[in-house]
């Protein structure tokens, strides 16, 4: 049997929270920026779980196979599980153990129990350290949520004078488009300690923006190019559903007990002019909207969704029949939670409210100085790096944007830079 070094440098990650289990994340990759440093043979790992972190008495065990056709990740699924329960995992491969995550399964569907639900987007690995998931792994929440730009594409820029990057990439580093390099992109992310650290501390929910494949890409992208970004994003991260031959099934519904109905919206992969989710998506999209039942509806998807002054091009503003469709078939207590912008915003839509998280690290753009004037349902803005956290119960939903002081050197502090609660249609400051 061939020994390896130690494989597990990529740490350990769960997710897609079910009632009754999770998905298991790892992937063997003793050399992780040299194309991994496996042997092109499949190995057998052994995955243990259990209810405290000594492992002493495992609630459930197995093995499965890591493939080299996978990049040797694994995705275990487990079930037969309690619901909102704490579990503790780990992995064994040739003698080596990999270090100890905790993820929690989803509530019941008769659930009443309040929920804590972590939002992060668009962390460029150049533009700082990941220090806000240092911060946001100490939260206890019971779910993570990524929307999208989990990695950036592109390569190191060859005027040194653009390369004034916290984090440079190395040298040869060309922009992402095949395999090979859409992984080693993953593996250059995933070796950061705090990145790791978030990921071994809940279950996350995750669905891709541009930036995991292509700088604002729709529906007439490269599919070769495509196919290779989303094999990579599957290899690195806890999904309970395989790539398909030509597409990724990302858009899902997770419900959380009776307390929130959770939608995750695709809104890159099926967009065409005037249409930002496809035929198929939005049926789907407006039937659960209309069928939820749940004390607070959830729409997660990565773009700011509340019109702005002045409009923007690559976001709903350029979909607005696709906007107000949701609108209509939305329910009175509804939530929408996105990114991308950098920046952190609040908005008060036609139904509903929208949270909008700041990036972790990526460098934000220039806001004008009057745009809260001009534009009055947005309540709030803050131009710091950080996350959001969202406390739903069956009495409120409430919001708390926490920022990081700065992500050019590690170390920063955090602190709440506001809170609000969602009213309606309403936002109501919380004051700290
Ligand atoms: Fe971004
Ligand atoms: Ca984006």
């Amino acid at each position: 049997m061939a020994k390896i070094k130690f494989p597990f440098t990529l740490g350990v990650a769960s997710g897609e929270p079910a009632p009754d289990g999770v998905i298991l994340w790892t992937r063997l990759a003793p050399d992780p920026l040299n194309g991994g440093g496996m042997p092109k043979s499949a190995f057998d790992v052994r995955w243990e779980l259990a209810e405290d972190d000594t492992f002493l008495k495992l609630t459930a065990s197995g093995t499965t196979r890591a493939q080299p056709a996978g990049a040797h990740s694994v995705h275990v699924k487990v079930s037969g599980l309690r619901s909102s329960s704490v579990y503790f995992y780990r992995f064994r491969v040739e003698g080596h153990t990999s270090r100890v995550g905790r993820t929690k399964t989803a509530p019941a569907p008769t659930s009443t129990a309040p929920l804590r639900i972590a939002v992060a987007s668009c962390q460029r690995y150049e533009h700082g350290h990941f220090t806000a998931y240092k911060h946001l792994a100490a939260e206890n929440p019971d779910v993570i949520l990524h929307l999208g730009d989990y990695i950036y594409e592109y390569g190191k820029p060859a005027d040194p004078a653009l390369g004034r990057y916290v984090r440079p990439l190395k040298d040869s580093a060309a922009a992402c488009s095949t395999l090979a390099a859409y992984r080693e992109r993953y593996a250059l992310y995933r070796l950061d300690p705090d990145l790791q650290a978030a990921h071994a501390a809940a279950p996350w929910l995750t669905i891709p923006d541009d930036h995991e494949v292509v700088n604002n890409y729709g529906k007439t992208v490269d599919l070769k190019r495509r196919k290779a970004a989303y094999q990579a994003n599957y290899e690195h991260l806890p999904y309970r559903v395989k790539p398909g031959a030509d597409a990724m099934q990302f858009s899902r519904w997770r419900p959380l007990g009776k307390v929130v109905d959770l939608l995750l919206a695709d809104v890159r992969q099926y967009r065409t002019p005037g249409d930002m989710l496809g035929p198929a998506q939005t049926t789907w999209l407006l039937d659960r909207l209309k069928g939820s039942t749940a004390r607070w509806t959830v729409l997660a998807q990565p773009l700011f969704f509340a019109p702005r002054n002045p409009p923007s091009t690559d976001s709903w503003d350029a979909y607005p029949a696709s906007r107000s469709k949701i609108l209509q078939a939305a329910p009175d207590s509804f939530v929408v939670l996105s990114g991308d912008v950098h920046n952190a915003w609040a908005a008060e839509l036609d139904r509903g409210v929208e949270f909008v998280a700041t990036a972790i690290t990526s460098a934000p753009p220039a806001v004008r100085d009057d745009a809260l004037e001009r534009n009055p349902h947005l309540g709030f803005f803050d131009g710091h790096r950080g996350y959001l956290v969202a406390n739903a119960s069956m009495d409120e939903f409430t919001v708390d944007y926490r920022t990081v002081a700065y992500v050019d050197r590690p170390g920063a502090p955090v602190s709440t830079a506001a809170s609000f609660r969602a009213v309606g249609n309403k936002l109501e400051r919380i004051d700290l």
